[in-house]
């Protein structure tokens, strides 16, 4: 199996499941005009946190990582109405374009970007008292995470559902004294999980257009 073989099936999937949406193919487009890394999630992948989101019944999401707003506008479309996003990221280019892209996409009265490193929007977000999220997706720097695990079970309840992407890192997760901050953000994040007895956890390995990565699965108990 190879790269080629990967995308074929991803590409297979992607045109028989995932029905093709203006808003979404366009996100990318605009992305990519803009110059932005093309680091979005796969539209199969964006179609599972439509899924988990339906599956969940949330109608809070807290997204830390917004890019282009790609899988902001895959999570908005697993809401129900009245249901709300907020989405973080530091770097105003990236709010803009997915601001643009959250209007195309029909999405935007549903979400509020918050343009500051996430760290100070969570802090934000904690003494404002704000209302538990039942959703978080965790896709900003991996450096960061166990520190955004802290934060997201600060604004989380029971029944939560993390999501955190790409903790596979082409296998370099099991790298002990690997020196990437990455994988070394990755793994103290998958040790933060598995030692806080109010989540229980699991993490899966994909392959695809985005190459062999994975994600992993938290419930707050
Ligand atoms: N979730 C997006 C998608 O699938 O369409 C992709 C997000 S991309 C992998 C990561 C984003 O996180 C980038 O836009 C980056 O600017 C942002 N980011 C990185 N560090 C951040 C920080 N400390 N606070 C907020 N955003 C950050």
């Amino acid at each position: 199996m190879n790269q080629q073989s990967w995308n074929d099936v991803d590409h297979y999937f992607s045109q028989l499941l995932v029905r093709p949406d203006a808003g979404l193919t366009g996100a990318l487009r605009a992305n990519t005009e803009a110059g932005l890394p093309a680091i979005d999630v796969a539209p199969t992948q964006g179609k599972l946190l439509m899924l988990l989101v339906k599956l969940c019944g949330a109608r809070r999401v807290l997204e830390i990582g917004t890019l282009g707003g790609y899988s902001t506008i895959w999570l908005a479309r697993g809401l129900p109405a009245g249901g709300r996003i907020v989405t973080l990221e530091s770097m105003p280019k990236h709010a803009e374009v997915a601001h643009s892209n959250l209007l195309h996409a029909g999405v935007a009265e549903h979400v509020e970007i918050r343009v500051a490193p996430a760290a100070e929007s969570l802090a934000q977000l904690v003494s404002d008292g704000a209302a538990p999220f039942d959703f978080v997706f965790l896709d900003a720097d991996k450096v960061n995470n166990a520190r955004y695990l802290q934060w997201a079970m600060m604004l989380t309840r029971p029944g939560s559902v993390i999501v955190c992407d790409n903790v596979v890192r082409n296998g370099h997760v099991v790298d002990e004294d690997g020196t990437d901050e990455s994988v070394v953000g990755t793994r103290a994040f998958l040790d933060a999980v598995a030692e806080d007895p109010r989540l229980e956890a699991t993490a899966i390995q994909t392959v695809g257009v985005k190459g062999w990565d994975g994600f992993a699965v938290a419930r707050v108990k």
